[in-house]
């Protein structure tokens, strides 16, 4: 538990949120500046930053946790899709400092965007570029 982290005092019930799912490892809730009807912020409760802070099962009981919730939530809000996405990093806009994927659900000719949308100008890549890049992710993967 971090003592200023919002996520953690609302983990730890001393800031009320309207919870919609809870296990040993995960709480769920709505966020409280929904982009959607049924915007659902899905938490681990100890208190990491990014993906990269969540050790491996705690990534697996919060992905557990967002696959079976992102049905639920869609047909609460008789939803036709979803997006279902982390803002993993104060770069890609993480303003919260505790990891949080969020469930936005999404509606036929509701004027958002895809996922797409999110990031800067498309870079040219050549294919060796290409190339490189996924042996370095290859690689490191390996070790
Ligand atoms: P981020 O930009 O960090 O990915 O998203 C943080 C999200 O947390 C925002 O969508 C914001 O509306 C939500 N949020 C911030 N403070 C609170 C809070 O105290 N309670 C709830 N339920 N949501 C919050
Ligand atoms: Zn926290």
């Amino acid at each position: 538990m971090s003592e200023d982290c919002i996520f953690c005092r609302i983990v730890d019930g001393e800031i009320p949120a309207r919870v919609v799912y809870e296990d040993a490892d995960v709480l769920a809730f709505l966020d409280a500046n929904p982009l959607a009807p049924g915007h659902t912020l899905v938490v681990p409760k100890a208190h990491h930053e990014t993906l990269r802070d969540v050790p491996p099962a705690g990534g697996e009981s919060l992905f557990a946790a967002l696959h079976s919730l992102t049905p639920v939530v869609e047909d609460a809000v008789d939803a036709d899709a979803s997006n279902v996405a982390f803002n993993n990093g104060e770069a890609a806009g993480q303003e919260v400092p505790h990891v949080h994927g969020h469930i936005i659900p999404r509606f036929d000719g509701d004027g958002g965007r895809p996922v797409h949308a999110v990031a800067g100008d498309r870079p040219e890549l050549s294919e060796d570029e290409l190339d490189a890049i996924a042996d370095d992710i290859a690689d490191a993967v390996d070790e």
